[in-house]
């Protein structure tokens, strides 16, 4: 079996550090770098409760699903939430579960949440704050326990809640739109 080779052997130096000749495809979106993942502005912050803010990363309007740091600074119950699709996660600072299971997601930890999960954040005493890189997709559906709907977040409202509070404290209502692709 001959072993795939992602860039021919007598390929010179100069054709190895070539960039692609050609324009990227017209429909492909630009790409996005965000610098200060933990932003230097505390502004930047998108409080959604008391001591509870999100820092928006990306938000993708065409696939529906958005990229965000969550940060808890207080111990307490958070949301108790259904996925209608996977979530991915990566905890940055800190550690939190969910209720409904036996395992803590710790700093360094990466996290799977499965679609037609309903569980409830919290975050416990000894914590003092912790941040954790999410990616969403969907929606966030906020249920009672018995999985009533309370009301929920897609995209969308997650770029309303960021306009509204950047217009509020000098960034800007179109401080948001960096992130929408
Ligand atoms: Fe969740």
């Amino acid at each position: 079996m001959t072993k795939p080779n992602p860039m021919p052997v007598e390929a010179s130096v100069e054709e190895r550090w070539t960039p692609y000749r050609h324009p990227q495809p017209k429909d492909s979106p630009p790409e996005l770098i965000v610098p200060n993942v933990i932003p230097t502005d505390e502004r930047v912050w998108v409080p959604v409760d008391d001591n509870v803010w999100f820092r928006p990363l990306l938000f993708c309007v065409t696939r529906g699903y958005w990229m965000n740091l969550l940060k808890v600074r207080r111990a307490g119950v958070l949301s108790r939430h259904r996925h209608p699709l996977p979530v991915h996660g990566y905890v940055l600072k800190g550690k939190w579960r969910y209720l409904e299971h036996d395992w803590v997601a710790t700093e360094g930890s990466y996290v799977y949440e499965a679609p037609g999960e309903t569980h409830t954040l919290v975050v416990d005493p000894d914590v003092e704050e912790m941040i954790t890189m999410f990616q969403v997709n969907g929606a966030m559906i906020y249920v009672d326990p018995d999985g009533k709907c309370l009301g929920y977040d897609d995209v969308f409202t997650r770029i309303d809640k960021c306009r509204a509070h950047y217009a509020s404290n000098g960034l800007g209502a179109e401080y948001a739109d960096q992130f929408i692709r």
